[in-house]
């Protein structure tokens, strides 16, 4: 099979490789839609996966066209999600079901090889049945939307709060989704980008105020936008020392931060902005991955419910869609960032 293999880093191959071999509990995905996640980028190009050679991709879907010894069946030619993560299923964190928190897991694109590939061998227990009609690249897209959505469900939330996010790009207009979904109605975004706000003004909510941080002071403006007294909730997507300053002072007293993005070096607050956490008796909550436990109110069931209601809507936030033997050409445009990019989606055919 064809597959974009990882020998080191800054050294990803498209190659002819074997087709992977399905141990008894596993299937063998078909992949028909993958997407690059922002993750890529770093791994790809700057600290590398866990071992090499490595097939990446953690964001697929597609048609199920082998089953194990062990795997019902029933999977033969399903179409399939796939929840990346594989628990280790013995930890505290897995005897809990926060797989998320999993001490010593595996994952397929990081740790294991992944959805940049013809084929990939996925447990049983990581797959998701979707419904017939499902779009195979909205299947794609499940990753990204449960990871919004589980962030969004770590907030102590109202439909009278006011939510203030830093940094609308990929993940922020999934949640401003799913705040719409909850029923917010006031929810104020900044970023560098226009089309994120165009995006999330189409698929959330059309009320919600996007700001280009370009040309506001976010604090200001967010003041500005809750009467002086600061926004209930403020979501850091960006995660960096200015942005948690930033967050520090636009929350309102009592008031909650969640911690979305990845940080990319050390962060620092000063002195008078740290006190803020202190005198505005400020909660900080962090979210991690989502939650996939066989449930019908798990991240990914209800991401695919959500979907099949009409309620998220996830093929307009692609913005790039392109073959698979493309995917040099997709990972440019997103390390480039020369242009908006959104989901860069890569689709097969076969
Ligand atoms: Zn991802
Ligand atoms: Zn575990």
């Amino acid at each position: 099979m064809k597959a974009y293999v990882l020998h080191g880093i800054n050294d990803l191959r498209f190659e002819e490789v074997d087709k992977p071999e399905i141990k008894a509990n596993e299937v063998l995905v078909n992949v028909k839609a993958v997407g690059i996640c922002g993750s890529d980028i770093p791994r790809i190009f700057e600290t590398g996966t866990y071992s090499f050679p490595l097939i990446p991709g953690h964001e697929f879907a597609g048609v199920v066209e082998a089953v194990g010894d062990e795997a019902d069946i029933k999977w033969l030619n399903k179409k399939v999600g796939v929840f990346p993560l594989i628990p280790c299923k013995e930890c505290t964190s897995c005897q809990n079901e926060t797989y998320e928190m999993c001490s010593h897991y595996n994952y397929l694109g990081s740790r294991c090889n992944g959805g940049f590939a013809e084929y990939v061998a996925v447990p049983v227990w990581n797959l998701l049945e979707l419904p017939e009609q499902f779009d195979l690249r909205q299947a794609a897209m499940l990753e990204p939307a449960s990871v919004a959505l589980h962030a969004i469900r770590r907030l102590d939330l109202k439909q009278e709060s006011t939510v203030a996010l830093l940094g609308l790009g990929p993940i922020g207009t999934i949640m401003t989704q799913w705040l719409s979904y909850y029923g917010v109605k006031k929810v104020m975004a900044t970023g560098h980008r226009e089309e994120f706000g165009e995006v999330m003004k189409q698929t959330a909510d059309a009320g919600y105020c996007f700001a280009n941080a370009h040309e506001v002071d976010s604090v200001s403006w967010i003041k500005e936008q809750t009467g002086g007294l600061g926004a209930d909730i403020v979501i850091d997507c960006v995660n960096n020392s200015e942005s948690l300053s930033n967050c520090l002072e636009c929350v309102r007293p009592g008031g909650q931060i969640l911690m979305v993005g990845n940080p990319h070096g050390d962060i620092q607050v000063e002195k008078k902005i740290y006190w803020q956490i202190l005198r505005k008796q400020v909660t900080i909550k962090g979210t991690w991955n989502s939650s996939f436990v066989h449930r019908d109110d798990d991240d990914w069931h209800m991401v695919i419910r959500a979907c099949e209601e009409g309620k998220l809507k996830l093929l307009p936030l692609i913005s790039h869609e392109m073959s698979f033997e493309e995917l040099h050409k997709g990972l440019d445009v997103m390390r480039e960032k020369k242009e908006y990019r959104n989901k860069v989606m890569l689709v097969s055919e076969t």
